[in-house]
């Protein structure tokens, strides 16, 4: 083109590579590109209504809030108008097409992974402005800003690896975005497909929609409703719009409040933790409505850290009416909203997890880490959280997840403490030293497998009176049972010997070495008296943080175990064996504390110990 008043600009690297695959390989789901247009238009609408609180001028004051589509069956064109706030020549600039969006990559990424339903997803990845370019061979964008000053101006592209923007004259406010169609997409120049495309994708748009000059959409603050007339798929479909999702919600909770707040919620749990997809830490996304006018479609404090799985809306119609993101500064107000939200909703999973145990366990599973963060980081929730929490138990069976109400409840009349053990699964801890104690006792040990519990336990601290014990901390009270008989076992004096001949021999390793009162099958066990736990360990190792290799422990025996029993003779009788068989059996009681980190050292040792077992 020869209009000197046109400006050419190079597509950005990464986006231009993304058009490419979106021009070239995408043939299914085309028909998502409207709804990312519209979804654009209404997210342009809404921040004109919002500027238009504050703002004193704007440009085009009188135009209706709403979207206009057009279908040109002949022109063979579909065109997508909205009168919201527009772009400025360096927004159009910076919005479509030299800033490449983090999710761009992501969205390549996901794409290069071959899966269809990604296309689906474009919206979700900030990209979807360029889906147009499925079927469309040239995209042109008319837009003229809110802005009192300035003029308008179209961008043009096809896709390839520039586009194009000059000014025009006599724009109305907002954006039109005009798409020439490829000739595989003459569908999107038919009414009727595009009426149906809307019906399925865009029914809740907040603003209306009209299609060749007729209304599609009725506007539907579901939530306002009553919930006796709304039907499932109505829940469901609205969920779909307001959350971005393609799943059916897990859980929903829809309710009103008249005190102390006039309220209004709909609240949604996905079936699926989007944190397990590795996309990173989710935002809270539950959105803050005033009478059905958005305040804030991610309200920060609306609810705590730990419920940003949820999706939804809660409406207050106390909240003052202009109010604004940047004004929403009545903390009392929200933390108010809070209060009430948050109570509700652990009042409904409560309700749940006892009429639908096998449905809430399934969410627990899921979502049981949001619940754990809630008890370790959420004071003023932590008794309605804990009564949330599940896990296995030593007297359940294995994928049962009984409560810690459940735990209380089977507690003996003496018992004053509840036990717990954390390790990598079932199978070691019941195979730990630490479990024998309580086995032989028969007493009810709690099996958690995540690097969390450590600290969910040590914040709760206790649960309905009770303090919560790890079996092995190196100051546990058990009652007194008799001890299994064993043959042979060491005498008093014998045992207090082999002691201080272990601590002489290990040295710095060990603080105090004694006979145990826990141990039955094992021979021996390490009892951390460091202030880091073995988690804490790892943790700390995992952050890049120094952490010394020299674990504090105390070493406890077992008397009656016949290792035990021999290295006492040993002792005595090979002088140069015994050491090794001690040093030996502490590693081995470090290992099963998980507290062994080099394991190097010790395969010389073992290799001369087997020498010597292998000698007849
Ligand atoms: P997202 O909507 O997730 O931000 P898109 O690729 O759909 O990503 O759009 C990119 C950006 O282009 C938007 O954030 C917005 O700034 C701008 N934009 C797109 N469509 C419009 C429109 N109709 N009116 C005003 N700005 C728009
Ligand atoms: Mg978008």
């Amino acid at each position: 083109m020869s209009n000197p008043s046109v400006e050419k600009h190079e597509f950005q690297a990464e986006i231009r590579q993304l058009l490419d695959i979106v021009i070239h390989s995408l043939y299914t789901h085309r028909e998502i590109f409207l709804r990312e247009l519209v979804s654009n238009a209404a997210d342009a609408l809404e921040k004109f209504r919002h500027l238009h609180l504050t703002e004193k001028e704007v440009f085009d004051d009188r135009l209706p809030l709403e979207i206009n589509i057009t279908t040109d069956d002949q022109a063979k064109t579909v065109t997508i108008q909205d009168f919201g706030v527009g772009m400025t020549r360096e927004e159009l600039i910076e919005n479509i097409g030299t800033i490449a969006h983090s999710g761009t990559k992501k969205f390549l990424k996901a794409l290069a992974e071959g899966n269809q339903r990604d296309v689906n997803l474009i919206g979700q990845f900030g990209v979807g402005f360029y889906s147009a370019f499925m079927v469309a061979k040239r995209v042109r964008v008319y837009t003229r800003s809110w802005h009192p000053e300035g003029t308008g101006h179209c961008w043009t592209s096809d896709g390839s690896g520039t586009f194009e923007i000059e000014e025009v004259e006599g724009q109305r406010r907002g954006c039109k975005i005009v798409l020439e169609l490829k000739d595989d997409c003459h569908e999107f120049a038919n009414a009727d497909r595009i009426r149906e495309i809307l019906r399925r994708y865009s029914s809740f748009v907040p603003f209306p929609i009209n299609l060749n000059g007729e209304r599609v959409n009725t506007v539907q603050a579901i939530w306002l409703r009553n919930k006796n007339e709304i039907k499932d798929e109505e829940y469901t479909e609205f969920y779909k719009y307001q959350a971005n999702a393609f799943d059916e919600p897990r859980y929903r909770l829809h309710f009103s409040a008249d005190a102390p707040l006039a309220i209004h919620a709909l609240l949604f749990v996905p079936q699926e933790n989007p944190e397990r997809w590795g996309f990173g830490r989710i935002d809270p996304e539950v959105a803050l409505y005033c009478r059905k006018i958005l305040i804030d479609a991610q309200p920060k404090d609306l609810l705590p850290e730990w419920l940003r799985f949820l999706r939804g809306v809660v409406d207050c119609e106390d909240l003052p009416l202009n109010i604004s993101r940047e004004t929403l500064q009545d903390r009392t107000l929200i933390e108010k909203l809070n209060k009430i939200v948050t109570g509700r909703f652990l009042k409904f999973l409560a309700e749940e997890a006892k009429n639908r145990p096998e449905g809430y366990d399934e969410f627990f599973r899921k979502f049981g880490i949001y619940i754990k963060e809630g008890v370790a980081t959420d004071f003023t929730h932590r008794e309605a959280l804990a009564k949330l929490l599940r896990m296995e138990s030593s007297v359940t069976e294995k994928g049962k997840y009984p409560s810690l109400a459940d735990y209380v409840s089977r507690m003996g009349s003496e018992q004053r403490e509840i036990y717990y053990l954390i390790g990598p699964n079932r199978e070691a801890l019941e195979a730990s030293p630490y479990y024998e104690a309580f086995k032989l006792r028969g007493l009810e040990v709690l099996f958690l497998y995540e690097p969390v519990d450590e600290f969910v336990m040590n914040n709760l601290r206790e649960f309905d009176g009770k303090k919560l014990v790890s079996a092995d901390s190196p100051d546990l009270k058990l009652p007194d049972v008799p001890t299994p008989e064993a043959e042979n076992a060491l005498s008093e004096d014998e045992t207090k010997a082999l002691c201080s001949w272990l601590k002489d021999t290990l040295g710095e390793r060990v603080g105090k070495v004694e006979a145990s009162q826990r141990l039955v099958d094992s021979p021996a066990m390490a009892l951390n008296t460091d202030f880091m736990s073995a988690h804490m360990r790892r943790m700390m190792r995992a952050m890049d943080q120094e952490v010394s290799n020299n674990v504090k422990v105390d070493l406890q025996i077992n008397p009656r175990h016949p290792l035990i029993i021999n290295l006492n003779k040993a002792r005595e009788t090979k002088g140069d064996l015994a050491p090794l068989i001690a040093e030996q059996l502490l590693d081995d009681a470090l290992i099963a504390a998980g507290l062994l980190e080099d394991f190097r050292p010790m395969l010389g040792r073992l290799n001369r110990i087997l020498e010597a077992a292998a000698q007849s």
